[in-house]
């Protein structure tokens, strides 16, 4: 059995250490992962120039470990085809600091890291756990143990090949978890503040994101995470609309434009 960690905090990132020490005694662990924190590129890969990998002397004894100068999509794609051809059994992702809930996942590097699992037929699982409100822990220990239980599951068996599992925790420690939900993608919503940064040189912006407007309808990631408990969503890249929005007028209007005929 091997593991494949990886995540979009970067190497140096507790929740992939502890996400790492837990795996590790389920079976093989390799950690690559990006050099630097990159939440939120998605699944952003690199193609436009070479990319440096560099072996790393771990935290933890006994795990093969490597930064990746590029993205979570990389690390999963350079471990796949280079690292461990053909060997890895598993992906995890995680254990990221921050929830990524509703349309978190189409920017989400940690959630990307795990698609490219996906799209290779391996079991792949992103694990988050909400950000504190206040000043406070980042707790990982129900995380990782939940990361544990996947872990031995996939060893005997039981964890579906096709899967795409995106995980939520509520950032509390592990006894006041109020129980673990089935959920579908809720709906949230961000506005992002555009501020002038010339610290160093004019013509430089950000972009600030701030806390999202979010619908707590009943059975979304969103209700779940914000009561306590523990999101279990599962995904799948065929983002087709199941919904019908006029779209077959659109098709016959662009058909008589072009006079195409359908
Ligand atoms: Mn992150």
């Amino acid at each position: 059995m091997k593991i494949l960690v990886t995540n979009d905090d970067g190497i140096y990132a507790k929740g992939l250490w502890d996400l790492a020490q837990e795996l590790k005694q389920i079976g093989e662990v390799l950690v690559i992962a990006p050099d630097r924190e990159q939440s939120g590129v998605g699944t952003s890969i690199t193609v436009s120039q070479p990319v440096r990998i560099n072996k790393i002397k771990p935290p933890i004894a006994g795990v093969e470990s490597y930064a990746v100068e590029g993205t979570p999509a990389d690390s999963v794609i350079f471990a796949l085809r280079l690292l461990s051809k053909d060997s890895v059994d598993l992906v995890m992702s995680g254990i990221n600091e921050g929830e990524n809930l509703g349309n978190d996942i189409l920017i989400s590097g940690t959630v990307s890291a795990a698609l490219q699992g996906y799209f290779n037929g391996l079991p792949s699982i992103a694990i988050s756990v909400a950000i504190p409100t206040t000043e406070g822990q980042f707790y990982t220990e129900a995380a990782a143990k939940l990361a544990g239980v996947l872990g031995k599951l996939a060893c005997q068996g039981e964890l579906p090949q096709k899967l795409l599992l995106n995980v939520n925790l509520p950032n509390l420690p592990l006894k006041q978890i109020q129980g673990i939900e089935v959920t579908r993608l809720g709906q949230r919503s961000y506005y992002e503040e555009i501020k002038e940064d010339d610290k160093w040189k004019r013509g430089y912006y950000r972009i600030l994101r701030h806390n999202p407007a979010e619908n707590e309808q009943s059975g979304t990631d969103i209700w779940a995470v914000r009561r306590g408990k523990i999101s279990l969503t599962s995904l799948h890249s065929d983002l087709t609309s199941p919904h019908s929005p006029p779209i077959e007028e659109l098709c016959q209007a662009l058909s008589a434009g072009l006079r195409i005929l359908t």
